[in-house]
């Protein structure tokens, strides 16, 4: 059997370890040798929104440490019951902005595209915990109707797919998107928002790359890594593949109590982030989602985080400090 036989008979390896990741809280606890106590809230939480974790990501955990900094993002924890007053179902009003076949356009000149419901891994702070996706038609692989609204809007130069995670889409749903898209004139820019080369860095495969870069748009990958811990060296290994095949690479972080609240972790990030060649882009404070209130740090204290970062790092290793607020014509600066 030659090696294009074999590509064709066999699924990726993304794909296979996607598949793999961790769903039932019980083999989280037991995988990081954490204690048993944690389970019943785990479990509970679990219902809320579900408990998702690719293996890739879980290695990069210390063991026996309940605050892992990694372990954090994804634990779902009884404080997610707690109803905090201003933390809505859908804290940046995308509901509202919702067009026909998934595009958000709230920005002049950018379309956000909702490619997928689905992610690689749940971040239980994530603002789209409880959009719902069953009404975004894009997900079933049909681009009609986003195109037709894309087409129509001649404002519109760059196109960004998001989600859930686009990159949790098959090569082959993907397949037909670039050229469609590129076929519309008066865009200029593909851009794809993941964490997928973040959590699952296999996603950045020879097919991948081909895809992204195989149209005239010029490409920017946008990743969310939000502390150093999760960038190894696989995560570089994905990076430099992008950047090799020319593709802009920039990071987006959530700024997260007990997990990167403090500027020597912010500083830490920056700087392992621009080793490996990815910009920091933007630093978001937390979106006022129900069940994330434990995340949250104060704008004060933001600030004061950010005045640490900016007083130790050059220039363009310190990200814009963002919050998103429903309405606005782009994300808001905060000023400190
Ligand atoms: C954040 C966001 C964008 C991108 O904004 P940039 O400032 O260009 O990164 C575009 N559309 C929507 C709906 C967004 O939420
Ligand atoms: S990967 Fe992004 S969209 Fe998916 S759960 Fe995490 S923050 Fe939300």
């Amino acid at each position: 059997m030659n090696d294009s036989a074999a590509e064709t008979t066999t699924s990726p390896v993304w794909q296979r370890m996607l598949a793999e990741a961790v769903r039932d809280p019980t083999a989280l606890l037991d995988a990081l040798d954490l204690d048993r106590e944690l389970l019943p809230a785990a479990q509970s939480a679990a219902q809320l929104f579900p408990l998702r974790v690719p293996w890739p990501y879980l290695n990069r955990m210390r063991r026996q440490d309940p605050h892992d900094p990694l372990l954090r993002q994804i634990l779902p924890l009884g404080a997610e019951h707690h109803d905090a007053p201003g933390y809505e179902a859908d804290p940046v009003g995308d509901g509202d902005a919702l067009q026909s076949g998934g595009v958000i356009h709230k920005y002049h000149g950018r379309a956000l595209l909702v490619a997928t419901g689905a992610c690689a891994i749940n971040c239980r702070y994530c603002f789209r915990r409880h959009f719902p996706y069953t009404e975004v038609n894009a997900s079933t692989g049909d681009w009609s109707q986003a195109l037709a609204y894309l087409a129509n809007a001649s404002s519109i130069t760059e196109v960004i797919l998001s989600g859930g995670d686009p990159l949790a889409l098959t090569d082959r749903r993907l397949a037909a998107l670039a050229p469609a898209l590129a076929r519309l004139s008066h865009l200029r820019r593909l851009r794809v928002h993941s964490r997928l080369p973040i959590v699952l860095p296999q996603r950045i495969d020879k097919a991948l790359i081909d895809w992204l870069t195989g149209t005239r748009l010029r490409p920017i990958m946008v990743v969310h890594a939000n502390h150093p811990a999760e960038l190894d060296a696989a995560v570089a290994e994905a990076m430099a593949r992008l950047q090799r095949a020319g593709v802009v690479t920039l990071n987006q972080a959530v700024l997260l109590r007990g997990v990167n609240d403090d500027a020597a972790t912010q500083a830490a990030l920056n700087e392992r982030l621009f080793d490996i060649g990815v910009h920091p882009y933007y630093l978001h404070v937390l979106d006022p989602v129900r069940g994330a209130s434990h995340f949250e740090v104060s704008s004060q204290e933001a600030a004061a985080i950010q005045r640490g970062v900016s007083a130790t790092l050059p220039g363009y290793m310190v990200p814009r400090l963002v919050r998103e607020v429903a309405g606005e014509p782009a994300k808001r600066w905060l000023h400190w």
